[in-house]
């Protein structure tokens, strides 16, 4: 089996990088209600966003749910099963990503994650995995379009893909959905 996960706002929580670049532009925070951020944000935030991605301030980064190495790391060592992490983040840093997923204590190797130029559902197709889980709408009608399977995390931090709800399966947590499709604590 090949699962394959997004990273920001799957695994792991935006929000103090996003917080960050608000008190750095001196302007309130606002949620992000749209997927295109340069519509809806202060340009001097969106700057900041991609200062803050190309920093350090990447590693500090919270995982949403501090189970979620655990339960990936299980996933990881069973022998059927194969994972990859796979990011479209506006600056492609494949080494710092991989950095932050084992400082977040994800034991994964480099080979494993995918931040590279190209649209994330070709990727995706490419790869072929039985369940991609991701809250981006543009990478989930993707895959829709490209029959890719795909899981989309829907809670009151992505209001940018509620009007996917009806269209694709969703849960509020990644470990509600792993749970669901009974990839918690399945036996070797
Ligand atoms: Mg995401």
């Amino acid at each position: 089996m090949i699962l394959t996960f997004d990273l920001d706002d799957v695994i792991f929580n935006m929000k103090p990088l996003a917080l960050e670049a608000f008190k750095r532009a001196g302007v309130p925070y606002i949620k992000q209600t749209s997927w295109n951020i340069d519509e809806i944000y202060d340009k001097k935030v969106c700057d900041n966003l991609v200062d803050l991605w190309a920093s350090d301030f990447l590693y500090t980064m919270p995982v949403l749910d501090k189970e979620i190495p655990y339960i990936l790391n299980g996933l990881m060592s069973q022998r059927d099963m194969e994972v990859f992490f796979v990011t479209e983040r506006r600056l492609k840093q494949p080494e710092k990503t991989f950095r932050q997923l084992r400082q977040a204590g994800i034991n994964c190797s480099y080979a494993q994650v995918y931040d590279e130029e190209g649209l994330k559902s070709d990727i995706l197709r490419d790869i072929g995995p039985d369940i991609h889980f991701d809250d981006s709408p543009n990478v989930i009608r993707g895959c829709l379009a490209k029959s890719v399977p795909v899981t989309m995390i829907s809670n009151n931090s992505t209001l940018y893909n509620h009007y996917l709800r009806p269209h694709v399966e969703y849960y509020t947590s990644l470990r509600g959905a792993l749970m669901k499709k009974g990839l918690l604590n399945r036996t070797k």
